[in-house]
């Protein structure tokens, strides 16, 4: 037989092979979703199916593979924190951004206010926080408002290579009404000269980038971007490379909230998550990976989303360590 019949005969059997694999693991995984429970303080996100269980991987060479809830929508959250730290030191270099935002871990919840206070001279810890992202917001270059968001978003689609992007009103609204500790951090780092300006239209952009709405295929466009170094499938290069170190540095850190030590031990690839319940996941040179499942751990992690990406890890050697 020709030889190149036989290597395509056999790189489709290693296809079906993994598609198999990736199956069987969600199978077996997704009953876990019992355990974890929806992020209800933001109510529209109480609506999801806790059981749905979902993972696209895109690799740098290869053929994309899907299996499970891949095409249930559901809104970024934090994971647009990694988007807007791009655009921010691409807007200002990291001398600005980092003179605003620490590049320190916390093992605090990604909404705690407790160190804002503690730290001398006042700085939220990182830009994956909530007082960091929300600071990072505030650095968005923009006329107004809504040139802000636009050019987040105008990122955002290029990024994940879907021009159809846009965000969730019901989820923006849902948190514009039930964010008062975001507002809080807020007014605090207005008085401690973090931020300035409007608080209420940083915030309310806070909340706009976090409703962005997103399937596990986006998500897995995204991180083959990070993993390529900047550049997307076509050539493209839509972040330097040095952007990106400084973004999988912060998901190693920081990605999984105050679960990202442990993370890194088991499943050691770069990631941020979600209350949403996505997981954004770039192997450097390797793949984009896009997990979705609602029902989140003690951390704020989708439950089954962590132990689909630890299987994933071990079976394919996919450790950065
Ligand atoms: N919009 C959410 C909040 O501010 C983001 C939280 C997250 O995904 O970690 O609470």
């Amino acid at each position: 037989m020709d030889n190149e019949i036989v290597k395509g005969m056999s790189s489709m059997l290693q296809v079906l092979t993994k598609q198999k694999r990736l199956k069987q693991w969600i199978n077996e995984i997704q009953p876990i979703s019992k355990k974890g429970r929806l992020a209800t303080y933001i109510p529209q996100l109480g609506t999801a199916n806790p059981d749905a269980l979902g993972i696209v991987i895109c690799p740098l060479d290869g053929d994309v593979l899907a299996e499970g809830n891949t095409s249930t929508p559901f809104t970024l959250q934090s994971i647009s924190k990694v988007i807007t730290l791009a655009l921010a030191l691409m807007d200002h270099g990291p001398d600005k951004v980092f003179s605003h935002v620490g590049m320190e871990p916390t093992g605090d919840p990604f909404n705690s206010i407790v160190k804002l206070e503690m730290m001398k001279p006042s700085k939220p810890l990182n830009p994956m926080i909530n007082a960091g992202a929300i600071a990072v917001s505030s650095l968005i270059k923009g006329k107004n408002a809504d040139e802000k968001f636009e050019r987040i978003l105008d990122l955002t689609r290029k990024l994940l290579n879907n021009p159809g992007i846009t965000y969730s009103e019901d989820v923006y609204w849902s948190e514009w009404e039930t964010g008062d500790r975001n507002r809080a951090l807020a007014y605090f780092m207005r008085e401690t000269k973090v931020i300035e300006g409007d608080v209420e239209e940083i915030v309310s952009l806070y909340f706009k980038h976090c409703s962005i709405e997103v399937t596990c295929f986006d998500l897995a466009q995204l991180g083959y971007v990070l993993a390529n170094y900047g550049r997307n499938q076509r050539g493209e290069q839509l972040m330097p490379a040095d952007v990106t170190r400084v973004v999988h540095s912060f998901m190693v850190t920081c990605g999984m909230y105050n679960g990202s030590g442990e993370f890194a031990i088991k499943v050691g690839i770069p990631a941020k998550s979600g209350v949403a319940g996505g997981i954004l996941a770039s192997v450097p040179q390797k793949m984009g990976i896009g997990v979705y499942g609602p029902a989140l751990n003690e951390k704020g992690n989708s439950i089954c989303g962590v132990l689909l990406l630890q299987k994933l890890s071990e079976a394919w050697n996919l450790s950065i360590f």
